[in-house]
């Protein structure tokens, strides 16, 4: 359990921790690989969610994940990419938010993630949660957690 205080002060700070889903980047979990490859080769992200047409949460992509399709015993061949589909290579065991509460739970699931997708109950994407944004909460934690609590060490000084 995280301490109450702790939580408290960290949702005293008017900060968003969650980037919604019209601001991330996503692709179609029907869309080939090399359309998914011009994407991802174009944004910095490395790593994306993968939607279905109702904008359910189905899985996430990588360009690691793309570029091992890629690789035969010839060499690299590019042209695979055309006939595989998202839906074929994608991570589908994926820790979700379901809560954006529960600090406990993302924080974690962001010790091994750079970001964690956020959905409702129906699976429906809202968004990501990013270790720089909890991290910016912990920045404002750490900044702000005397003005409102006192600390009092049980340390016994000999
Ligand atoms: P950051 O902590 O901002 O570096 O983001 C961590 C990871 O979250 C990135 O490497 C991406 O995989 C993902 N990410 C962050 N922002 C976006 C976005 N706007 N669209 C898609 N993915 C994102």
């Amino acid at each position: 359990m995280i301490e109450p205080s702790i939580e408290d002060v960290m949702n005293r700070s008017e900060r968003d921790i969650v980037i919604p889903a019209e601001m991330v980047a996503t692709v179609n979990e029907n869309n080939n690989l090399q359309h998914v490859f011009l994407v991802l080769s174009k944004i910095k992200y490395s790593k994306i969610p993968v939607l279905d047409n109702d904008n359910h949460f189905k899985g996430l992509i990588s360009l690691a994940m793309i570029t091992d399709q890629m690789l035969t015993n010839e060499g690299i061949d590019g042209h695979r990419l055309e006939n595989l589909l998202v839906k074929d290579v994608m991570q589908t065991d994926v820790h979700a938010i379901y809560e954006r509460e529960n600090l406990e739970v993302i924080l974690r699931y962001l010790v091994d993630e750079n970001f964690l997708p956020y959905i409702d109950e129906d699976d429906v994407f809202k968004g990501i949660i990013t270790r720089r944004e909890i991290l910016k909460e912990i920045n404002f934690l750490t900044h702000n957690y005397d003005k409102y609590y006192h600390a009092e060490s049980n340390h016994v000084v000999i």
